[in-house]
């Protein structure tokens, strides 16, 4: 049976969905983490520590393990674990993108520049100091523009401002945001327009599209919590092969040539933009809406990807689905969830999941970014789905102790 290592970090809520379709197409797994398991010793097969901040050390650790156990595999499922797979995968000569690409995906920066020079369209942008004084900066950037972290993800830290006494406000929270990690920052010239999320699959520098996903709720700012994401989009077919073509050319920008990519564009009067491109999978428990063929999940289909093996289908199901990332309800600890029994019983609802626990203080954007929970929706027609999902989301109630 061939062999996959499955880079977890331990605060993923991407186990379960991982592991299920590792077990589904039969294969030996090695679960890797960042923090070492006590049951390593018992299963020093299925379980391994890796670094997962120091990605060519984490590619040494593999290629010690693969020495025992050789691997015919490598995934990643988040940011940070697409460069460590990366770098595994050069090293142990395993189907992956090369470790410059997976970095250049991953530093917004980097990715700005290399999109700019091969002319994907991408809002003009700058790099500047934490450090320099704001109010100076504040005089000369272009408004409305955005100030943006490089190494976050999810939105968090990314924030818009119209006017200089925005901008220094915006800058201070970003400074505390990025205190201890990270000295620069991105601004950005803010492109309106609608948003489209699209997950796509690239197997030998082609990109398939997996879903096209609208965003209904407008992400005007001033900061990007996401809500609603609903597929097929209702975009015309024109407007979304142009933006097919714009995820393509940016991932060949990158030079990311193999498995998953999770994009964010806009488009108006003057086409698609590029705003990110990710070497992974859609984020969260998002990808539950995801069907292909008769029934096959997103992980597994990446997952066989990966190992070479067959795939029964890239075609999204039929139905139109959704999920709903949870709004953040406000500042405070989780005390309860009311309506929960309600929420799912909206017809078309699928599942209401709420990820937070009580007692767990909630942190709105932009210093926050964990959603408390998802619900996802499934039908005949992307407006009914979406109707689905806001009538289950008015039927919770959040309560939160403030103080
Ligand atoms: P992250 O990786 O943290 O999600 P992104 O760069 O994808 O950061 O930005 C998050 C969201 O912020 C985007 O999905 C978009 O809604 C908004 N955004 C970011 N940059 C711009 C921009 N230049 N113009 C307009 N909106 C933007």
């Amino acid at each position: 049976m061939p062999r996959l290592l499955l880079l977890l970090p331990s605060t993923t809520y991407r186990t379960a969905a991982f592991v299920e379709a590792a077990r589904r197409i039969g294969v030996d797994l090695t679960v890797a983490s960042e923090r070492p398991s006590t049951l390593e010793a018992a299963n020093p097969a299925g379980l391994l520590t890796l670094d997962f901040q120091h990605p060519e050390r984490a590619a040494d650790e593999a290629q010690n393990f693969a020495r025992q156990h050789p691997l015919d595999a490598v995934v990643g499922v988040d940011d940070d674990t697409a460069v460590v797979a990366a770098a595994v995968a050069e090293r142990l000569r395993l189907k992956g993108n090369s470790l410059k690409a997976a970095v250049a995906a991953r530093d917004k920066h980097r990715q700005r520049e290399l999109l700019a020079a091969a002319h994907v369209p991408v809002p003009g942008f700058a790099l500047h100091r934490l450090d320099d004084d704001p109010r100076e900066l504040a005089n000369k950037v272009v408004y409305p523009c955005v100030l943006k972290p490089l190494r976050l993800s999810a939105s968090r830290g990314v924030m818009r401002a119209d006017n200089p006494t925005a901008f220094v406000a915006a800058h201070v929270r970003l400074s505390s945001i990025l205190a201890g990690c990270d000295t620069e920052f991105l601004v950005e010239d803010f492109i309106p327009g609608y948003e489209v999320a699209l997950e796509g699959l690239l197997v030998n520098r082609r990109l398939h599209v997996l879903a096209l996903f609208d965003k209904p709720d407008p992400l005007d700012g001033p900061f990007f919590e996401e809500t609603i994401y609903v597929t097929p989009s209702q975009v015309p077919a024109g407007l979304q092969e142009a933006i097919a073509h714009c995820a393509e050319q940016a991932a060949r920008a990158l030079g990311l040539t193999e498995g998953p990519v999770h994009a964010e564009l806009r488009y108006n009067e003057r086409g698609p933009w590029l705003i990110e491109l990710a070497a992974r999978p859609i984020g969260g428990r998002c990808s539950a809406v995801l069907r292909f063929g008769d029934g096959v999940g997103l992980e597994e289909l990446i997952l066989r990807h990966a190992l070479g093996m067959p795939i029964p289908s890239l075609e999204r199901e039929a139905a139109a689905a959704g999920v709903m990332m949870i709004p953040i309800p406000g500042a405070g600890v989780l005390q309860e969830v009311r309506g929960l029994e309600e929420a799912k019983a909206v017809p078309l609802v699928e599942d209401v999941q709420i990820t937070a626990h009580p007692g767990e203080r909630l942190v709105p954007f932009p210093e926050g970014s964990r959603y408390p929970g998802f619900i996802f929706a499934r039908g005949a027609e992307p407006g009914a789905v979406e109707a689905a999902l806001r009538e289950s989301h008015r039927r919770l109630t959040f309560v939160l102790d403030a103080s």
